[in-house]
């Protein structure tokens, strides 16, 4: 009897099961912000190759036969954030060079590098960062410690303005600087008839020129130390900024051997040889890389004065910034990007620069459309120009903590009329309708929770100012959001495949510890990534 009952249970139980789908993974038991067009939360996900099967109520739990089943203990899942302007190689780079900042002695300096050298034990030791004026002894060190710490390894650590370095015996011997030597526009420091490794200026040059480019196999190490780093705040999707065609190579190849898991959108730079590889190439699209657009510069910055305004800086009298290139260049790539069918995403900083642009844009896009150009921090626009993105389709991408950055001094650039048309998101959205939101880092901070925080209450890390910073442009926290993912996904045209959990789209999501959409401003900053997955991969834990 009892044998029969058993066979009863274990028919019963197989026959439960064999109704039952297979899949590979069950999250249950989380708020699930799914992000979709009604902005619904869900309990319960179901992962299947890499995407998402199903999502609903912890009821899925009946539906499937998970391989694997993760009770979320009522934790936060939303969609893998995408950052929209970023400098993913550039920042992966710097990540080789020992940061120095905010070091506050010479001996500082010398432990922080100890450490960084281990962890980086080939090739020259590079550091940046470092100004004495820092510390308690104020005058410039010398390298003999340096010397004795790294006697067969080349060392320069560059000043934080990057006028000034130090550089040990072994990068002055390799780069043959000897006592005596003189330069215009530059000094080689001697005391008492020796080198102390202080050049100046010009002097600079003499030991970095003799840096040698890291090697592929070099940045291909830099590229997954930088996706560690981001998949740590959420990150699935990165937009590079303007890369060379060998980077996009290099990329693929990094992707396709499964090291670097981190999907990227690329943008070519505007140069004859990127534009000669598309022409050849045409579009490249695979799961984890999607290349089918240029970055294009108008202007420089407005913190040094580089962008292109209407009328002059209020802090410089008759200074008006100025063009990268001529208009007639703008006009020339658009037509070469236009005929391509590729995008155009030009940085235009200043409202001169924005107007140019918008202009340019208007002609080739001739009204509503689909082409989805962009421009690139929008950063500065005349009230009269705000119109043209809606009329034109043309997509605002901007960077929430440039403008809880710059707010203590962009006023002083422009003055109080012309500050109003500045960091407007909220503006910039209500003609567009959508708006994706990146960081631009390393210029700002990797942080998504600084991109909603800034976006969203407009203080910066210290709540500064009180009551947020020309609150009329805070975006709410659904609309900031939907920026970090679904837009910004919208932004590289992969809405249908990515930014948002809905059946069929890839399984790239974040578990978070706290709830973005409820809690306090000033827990936002101190919400922590659990868990960071990448096509249905956990790629982060945090530990
Ligand atoms: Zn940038």
């Amino acid at each position: 009897m009892k044998n029969s009952i058993c066979f009863v249970c274990l028919f019963f139980c197989f026959s439960v099961f064999a109704q039952r789908k297979r899949i590979d993974l069950l999250i249950y038991n989380a708020k699930i912000y799914t992000v979709d067009s009604k902005f619904s939360t869900a309990t319960a996900i179901a992962i299947k190759d890499g995407k998402i099967f199903d999502v609903g109520k912890n009821g899925l739990r009946e539906k499937y036969w998970p391989l694997q089943s993760i009770n979320a203990d009522g934790k936060f899942i939303y969609p893998g954030f995408i950052d929209a302007h970023a400098h993913f190689f550039g920042y992966a780079n710097g990540l080789q060079n020992a940061d120095l900042v905010g070091t506050e002695s010479w001996d500082d300096i010398l432990s922080r590098l100890k450490t960084f050298a281990a962890s980086h034990p080939n090739g020259w030791l590079l550091g940046r960062g470092w100004d004495q004026n820092d510390w308690t002894v104020k005058a410039f060190p010398t390298n003999e410690k340096l010397n004795q710490l790294f006697p067969d390894r080349p060392v320069i650590l560059t000043r934080i303005d990057g006028h000034a370095a130090i550089a040990n015996q072994k990068a002055l011997d390799m780069s043959g600087v000897k006592t005596g030597d003189k330069l215009s526009g530059g000094e080689v420091q001697v005391s008492n008839g020796k080198l102390t490794g202080i050049l100046i200026d010009n002097a600079v040059g003499l030991v970095s020129r003799n840096i040698p480019p890291l090697t592929a196999e070099q940045i291909k190490k830099a590229l997954l130390e930088a996706q560690q780093n981001c998949f740590a705040v959420g990150l699935t999707t990165v937009d590079d900024c303007g890369l060379g065609f060998q980077s996009v190579e290099l990329a693929n190849q990094a992707q396709n051997s499964g090291e670097l898991k981190m999907r990227m959108y690329i943008m070519l730079s505007d140069g004859r040889a990127n534009y000669d590889w598309a022409k050849k190439n045409g579009k490249l699209k695979t799961d984890r890389l999607n290349v089918r657009s240029f970055k294009v510069y108008a202007d420089g910055a407005l913190g040094s004065r580089g962008a292109c305004l209407l009328e002059p800086y209020s802090d410089q009298v008759g200074h008006y910034g100025f063009l990268l290139s001529s208009q007639q260049h703008f006009d020339s790539v658009a037509q070469v990007i236009n005929d391509l069918g590729f995008q155009m995403c030009t940085h235009a900083i200043g409202d001169s620069g924005n107007r140019t642009i918008l202009n340019i844009y208007a002609k080739y896009l001739k009204g509503k459309n689909d082409h989805r150009w962009r421009i690139e921090h929008a950063q500065v626009l005349n009230q009269n120009d705000f119109k043209l993105f809606g009329q034109y389709n043309i997509i605002p991408s901007v960077q929430p903590t440039h403008a809880t950055s710059d707010m203590y001094w962009a006023g002083d650039r422009v003055g109080v009329q012309r500050i109003k048309g500045a960091y407007a998101y909220k503006q910039l959205l209500n003609e567009n309708k959508w708006l994706p939101l990146g960081t631009d880092f390393p210029v700002e901070d990797i942080s998504t929770f600084k991109t909603f925080h800034s976006a969203v209450f407009r203080t910066d890390s210290k709540e500064y100012p009180a009551g947020g910073y020309q609150m009329e442009n805070a975006l709410t926290r659904q609309d900031a959001l939907r920026g970090m993912t679904i837009w910004a996904a919208k932004s590289n045209f992969e809405e249908n495949e990515k930014g948002s959990l809905e059946k069929g789209k890839f399984a790239d999501f974040v578990i978070l510890d706290k709830d973005i959409m409820t809690i306090d401003a000033r827990e936002i900053l101190n919400t922590s990534v659990l868990a960071t997955y990448i096509n249905g991969e956990k790629v982060y834990r945090k530990k």
